[in-house]
């Protein structure tokens, strides 16, 4: 059905629906055979600083160019990758090359905070930490331009093991946030107990505030929740100037969303991002933070 409509781009990157229609076992070995050729593209979206509206960082996040069936998004074929150990490879193949990226920016003068999103099966190998380590010692990327992005859930799974490996990651120096925040279970008491620096608002709320009055009270909370354990705030989702003002004026430290750009390959990603911030003397994407 989709190949047919190959003549147009927007059908082509909208294509999601044939994987999954396809038996779970045809995708995997689909995806196989991607990994192997290189098919996986990595799109980067700027994350912006809510007070002074520059880039200060990017989510890496990673879709399947499919030679027939044209970019297949990652909810087409992340969760059935992390239904087999199929998201491992995946997940160190978005981590290497999103430090190799990093590291490139970072010659070229540029200080590219990126985040990574990594599934629970990945976080929870024993082998995580050391692959985080291996890839940064291989690109040359400074610790502290990396931030790895797991999911409430994936922290709640096993509260003890989480706290385990954050620790690991976190004497290693990279920076870790919780993403999706608020749609899951987390005790305050948890919460208070997993070293990270970065709460991510979930989707789900940012679509909720309809005005820069209208008061969205989980918003405030996760925010008045965040300031006082001293973590930084960022908001995904972010898609009208309500939304952003509303946000902005509720102190959330960053904002993601298609009002400041959709996910885009490194290239173009680096020429709307640095010309955005471009200094004469010091290009620098990331104000050095306070964590
Ligand atoms: P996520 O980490 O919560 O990523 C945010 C998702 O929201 C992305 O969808 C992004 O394109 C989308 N988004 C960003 N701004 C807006 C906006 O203003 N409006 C709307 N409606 N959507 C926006 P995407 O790229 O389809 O990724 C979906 C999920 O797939 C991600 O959610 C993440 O959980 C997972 N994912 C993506 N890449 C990877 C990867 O390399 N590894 C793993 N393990 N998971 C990945
Ligand atoms: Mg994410
Ligand atoms: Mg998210
Ligand atoms: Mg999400």
């Amino acid at each position: 059905r989709c190949a047919k409509q190959l003549g147009s781009n927007q059908v082509r990157t909208d294509c999601a629906r044939p994987p999954r229609e396809l038996p779970p076992l045809m995708v995997e070995t689909m995806l196989r055979h991607a990994l192997r050729n290189r098919d996986l593209q990595i799109y980067y979206q700027p994350k912006v600083h809510a007070k002074s509206m520059q880039v200060v960082g990017a989510e890496a996040l990673c879709r399947w160019r499919h030679p027939e069936l044209g970019d297949i998004p990652p909810h087409a074929f992340i969760p059935i990758a992390e239904s087999s150990d199929l998201i491992l490879p995946i997940d160190e193949y978005v981590l290497r090359a999103v430090c190799e990226q990093g590291s490139s920016w970072l010659r070229q003068g540029y200080r590219v905070r990126t985040s990574v999103n990594i599934s629970s099966r990945q976080f929870l190998q024993p082998s995580f930490p050391q692959l985080v380590q291996q890839a940064l010692a291989e690109s040359g990327l400074d610790p502290s331009l990396l931030e790895l992005e797991i999911t409430e859930r994936t922290a709640m799974y096993d509260v003890e093991r989480a706290v385990h490996i954050l620790t690991q990651l976190r004497q290693i120096g990279v920076r870790i946030a919780i993403d999706d925040f608020g749609v899951g279970y987390s005790s305050l008491n948890y919460l208070m107990q997993f070293p990270v620096h970065t709460l991510k608002i979930d989707r789900s709320f940012t679509a909720g505030i309809q005005s820069a009055v209208n008061q969205t009270p989980i918003i405030g909370a996760i925010i008045s929740l965040a300031k006082s354990l001293n973590l930084s705030v960022v908001a995904e989702g972010v898609e009208t100037v309500q939304q952003f003002d509303f946000l902005r004026d509720s102190k959330c430290d960053e904002i993601q969303g298609y009002l400041f750009g959709a996910p885009v390959p490194p290239t173009s990603f680096q020429l709307s991002a640095f010309i955005a911030t471009l200094q004469p003397r010091q290009p620098h994407l990331v104000p050095d933070d306070t964590h």
